[in-house]
């Protein structure tokens, strides 16, 4: 094949930003108590609720943890979910109502699956680290599917997850597939998260499942994803069909949490700490937490409690006076 044209125009043939990329800007949300940390949450937005099955994703630190008081977050419920820690730097200290007593540093996994109704408390204050001045990290949550959101709860703890290097960058996997490496955590839909560490100056072509759509929640340097300047703390989106990432780091490091999976196609209704289906499962789940903190047996059973830490759970929110309905994935 050639070129028939008699007068052939110039073309400059350099890939341009994808123009099928969303950025989605960071808010500031308080997390509560008297000292309120704040984090940044880019999902749930107003534009995306999900990335493959992740539903929430909090950016936090760094933070001096004298000054906010760090994070001392009492035990409160999950149901239809599992939430997953990581951190930069510092640490935290996990209680569950399976009896888990597990601190996470950098470079370590928490993932802890509600299934049908879980409890736990999370601290990172002054008094329970001396030596870790400084808090900084993400909290994610994936939606479980139906095969697993009915089922039993579990807490896992990985302390070294694997790593890849692709074009000088270095990817640690801590939950989920990205090529040949594979998180030992378990996940219940394909997905993948892992921290991405780009050399300043870098660009990498990061080879991808073209089933899954990706979000990159950047945490420190300037990432140019796809053609776009994503700030730290926003979240940049492609949709499924790519089969390479293209990450370029300027004249700083970055580091950011990639995130991926099969678009998640069930109805998704979060409410508080609640991932369900419907208006009436939410009411019925706070329902019952309400009653496990009065020491109600069914609530107990449904929710378990937590040992070990200092001061009363944390009590539901009162319900809107509408009823609650599933977000699109987007709009
Ligand atoms: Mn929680």
């Amino acid at each position: 094949m050639t070129n028939l044209e008699a007068r052939p125009t110039e073309q400059v043939c350099v890939a341009g930003p994808a123009a099928d990329v969303e950025l989605v800007e960071p808010r500031d949300v308080p997390l509560g108590g008297p000292r309120a940390m704040t984090v940044r949450r880019t999902l749930p937005s107003r534009a995306r609720s999900l990335i493959g099955p992740f539903c929430f994703a909090d950016h936090y630190g760094p933070d001096d943890v004298a000054a906010t008081g760090g994070m001392d977050v009492p035990p409160h419920p999950h149901t239809g979910l599992q939430t997953v820690t990581w951190l930069f730097e510092g640490a935290v200290l996990h209680r569950d109502a399976l009896g888990s007593e597990q601190t996470i540093t950098p470079g370590q996994l928490n993932l802890m699956t509600a299934g049908r109704g879980i409890c736990h408390s999370e601290e990172s204050t002054p008094a329970t680290f001396p030596d870790r001045p400084v808090l900084h990290g993400v909290q994610l949550w994936t939606a479980l599917p139906e095969s697993a959101r009915h089922g039993d709860r579990a807490f896992e703890h990985v302390a070294d997850v694997p790593r890849l290097t692709v074009d000088g960058a270095v990817l640690q996997v801590f939950l989920g597939r990205l090529g040949d490496v594979e998180s030992p955590a378990r996940a219940y839909s394909p997905l993948v998260a892992a921290q991405v560490d780009v050399p300043a100056g870098t660009r990498v072509r990061l080879p991808v499942d073209p089933s899954f759509e990706h979000g990159v929640l950047v945490d420190s340097g300037a990432l140019r994803f796809e053609g776009h300047d994503v700030d730290p703390a926003w979240l940049a989106y492609a949709p499924p069909g790519r089969d390479v990432l293209v990450l370029e780091a300027g004249d700083r490091p970055v580091r950011a949490v990639l995130l991926g999976g099969t678009p998640f196609e069930e109805p998704v209704l979060m409410w508080w700490n609640f991932v369900g289906r419907t208006h009436d499962e939410v009411v019925e789940a706070r329902a019952q937490w309400q009653a496990a903190i009065a020491g109600d047996a069914a609530g107990l059973g449904r929710y378990g409690e937590v040992h070990g830490y200092d001061g009363p759970a944390l009590p539901a929110p009162e319900l809107p006076n509408v009823r609650l309905r599933p977000r699109d994935r987007a709009r």
